[in-house]
């Protein structure tokens, strides 16, 4: 006869209550049922290079697929020193880095595990981390799950999206051990000018905080801006420095990046040694993927040919702002960076109580999948992060839908 096992339920923990990743949450799992009912869905929601024909430059795939014989087997925790030391050359050139040592540089599969480790690594039950609202929401996510309170600063549309230095001041307390800086920012495309980030460091310095710098679009920058990087205005406080290959090399899929500690460590062995431990922990990272460094850091930098003016990427930008602007309600700070537009819907004629919905119901009148505001952790149902990947023909045709669908929405 079958046995019948008696199955104890299986409930969510409590520590997984406040870790929400909304770019692929029940938005896009709508969408992931209409698609297996045969639609054809435009998915706007994910900086994801590759399925919009963005390929990456074919000297890396061949270096990686020359490595696969000789990648069989797990790699030096940290990660292979040929790729950490292609990180380091990557830097030389550039202020902040002079000094950065090989051993402090971290692989990881993505930024995204890096993070992970790194929240993991610092935190204990209560301490907070200064996280920018609208966000990347990894970064809240990873500071719950690692026992943290995420207390977000917020960025100001009507000023660039630059952080309102004196929200910071204003949130940080003695159980603040950390900041975030997301620059070039994801979502709003904003590119914090020098004067910005030495006022937010300035801060961090009158506090001791961590600086932890996610500078995983600075080679995606267009017009004039320039991309200054945290480290380089901060050689006295430990500051890490996010980056990888998914963006600027269109390898999302891979999993590489890695991060970079520059400044005194002395004051911080414990939490050091704590990332130490969690990368051992996860034993290395893809190593094929680790392969592909180095040959990308090092070789041709073809992104510029696409963020120049009429590259690729800089003209879908431009496409995104100019039809968003036309809409009636909706306005748009220009990105100066990255690969997302962070539309607001005016309240006074659009009337959104739900984001969420609205999305919702966008996907299912207009097969077109964005992200709502809130998913970023701004705190008002008015914004969407559209990306700007599509060819520039069809984020127009999808973005004329968007505009008559929006322009007759009422909730
Ligand atoms: N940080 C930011 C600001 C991002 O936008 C993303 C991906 O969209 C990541 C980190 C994660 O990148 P990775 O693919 O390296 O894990």
């Amino acid at each position: 006869t079958p046995r019948t096992a008696r199955l104890r339920p299986l409930t969510q923990p409590a520590k997984l209550q406040n870790v929400l990743y909304e770019i692929r949450g029940p938005v896009a799992a709508r969408a992931a049922a209409l698609e297996a009912e045969g639609h054809r869905i435009l998915k706007l929601n994910i900086g994801n290079p590759a399925p919009f024909g963005f390929e990456a430059p074919d000297i890396i795939l061949q270096d990686m697929i020359a490595a696969l014989p000789t990648a069989q087997g797990y790699s030096e925790s940290k990660g292979i020193l040929s790729a950490r030391r292609a990180v380091v050359s990557r830097y030389q050139d550039e202020p902040g880095f002079p000094d950065l040592d090989v051993d402090r540089v971290y692989l990881g599969n993505g930024v995204s595990e890096l993070i992970m480790m790194t929240l993991n690594a610092l935190l204990d039950p209560g301490d907070e981390v200064l996280v920018p609202a609208p966000d990347y929401p990894l970064w809240t996510a990873a500071t719950s799950l690692a026992g943290g309170i995420p207390r977000h600063y917020l960025c100001d549309e009507e000023d660039g999206w630059n952080p309102q230095v004196e929200d910071i001041r204003a949130k940080i307390t003695p159980r603040t051990k950390a900041l975030v800086i997301i620059n070039p920012n994801n979502p709003t495309g904003a590119v914090y000018s020098r004067e910005v980030l030495e006022q937010i460091v300035e801060l961090a310095r009158e506090h001791s905080l961590l600086l932890l710098a996610d500078e995983i679009y600075d080679r995606i920058v267009y017009d004039d801006a320039r991309h200054v990087s945290v480290a380089a205005l901060a050689p006295d406080l430990l500051c890490l420095t996010f980056n990888g290959l998914s963006k600027t090399y269109r390898v999302a899929g891979y999993r590489a990046g890695w991060v970079a500690i520059t400044g005194p460590t002395s004051h911080a062995r414990g939490f050091l040694e704590g990332v130490e431990l969690l990368a051992s922990t996860r034993l290395c990272p893809n190593v094929p993927a680790q392969h592909a460094i180095q040959v990308a850091v090092s070789g041709h930098q073809s992104i510029e040919e696409l963020i120049r003016p009429g590259g690729r990427l800089a003209e879908q930008r431009d496409i995104a702002v100019s039809m968003l602007d036309s809409m009636d309600g909706v306005s748009c700070v220009r990105p100066r960076g990255a690969l997302y537009v962070f539309p607001r819907l005016d309240p006074e004629v659009h009337e959104i109580h739900d984001d969420v919905q609205l999305c919702l119901d966008l996907l299912e009148s207009e097969k077109i999948l964005v992200v709502h505001g809130t998913g970023f952790n701004w705190p008002t149902p008015d914004h969407l992060r559209v990306v700007t990947l599509p060819w520039g023909s069809d984020l127009q045709a999808a973005l004329e839908r968007m505009g008559n669908f929006l322009a007759g929405y009422r909730q």
